[in-house]
């Protein structure tokens, strides 16, 4: 019988159907060769160096910070960190920093549409309320 590394990883973490976790258990008692494995694959996982999860943070901390995409997006990083931003989201293509990026630039977008809309709005009620000619000031 074939057993994967991955069905007993499964299999430590009781992941396992129900059906599939009594054929790997018996196939691991049966089979020294299969024991072993699952010693060393226990190993690797203590010391982390299985775990995909750790390489992902550990890619992670390459990532810009938030601040550092948000000056990015309203092009106010000096050229070098601009650099490795825009190679970090368009050559990296990093999911996260991606999404930020989209995120922080919608928000932007938002909140640029509310103030347009906001200033309309207190426009033409301030032309309501005072008919006087004089200009508004645009103070925030
Ligand atoms: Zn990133």
């Amino acid at each position: 019988m074939q057993v994967t590394d991955e069905e007993l990883l499964a299999y430590v973490n009781e992941t396992l159907s129900e059906q599939r976790l009594v054929a790997v258990e018996s196939a691991i008692r049966s089979s020294p060769e299969l024991q072993r494995r699952l010693q060393m694959l226990l190993r690797s996982v203590d010391t982390g160096e299985q775990s995909v999860g750790a390489v992902w943070r550990e890619r992670r901390l390459s990532c810009p910070s938030r601040e550092e995409l948000r000056l990015w997006v309203f092009g106010a990083l000096p050229a070098e960190e601009a650099a490795y931003v825009s190679f970090h989201l368009q050559t990296v293509q990093c999911p996260y920093c991606r999404a930020s990026a989209e995120d922080i630039r919608s928000a932007a977008t938002d909140r640029a549409a509310t103030e347009r809309r906001r200033r309309r709005v207190f426009a033409s009620s301030a032309g309501h309320l005072r008919r006087s000619g004089r200009s508004g000031s645009r103070g925030g």
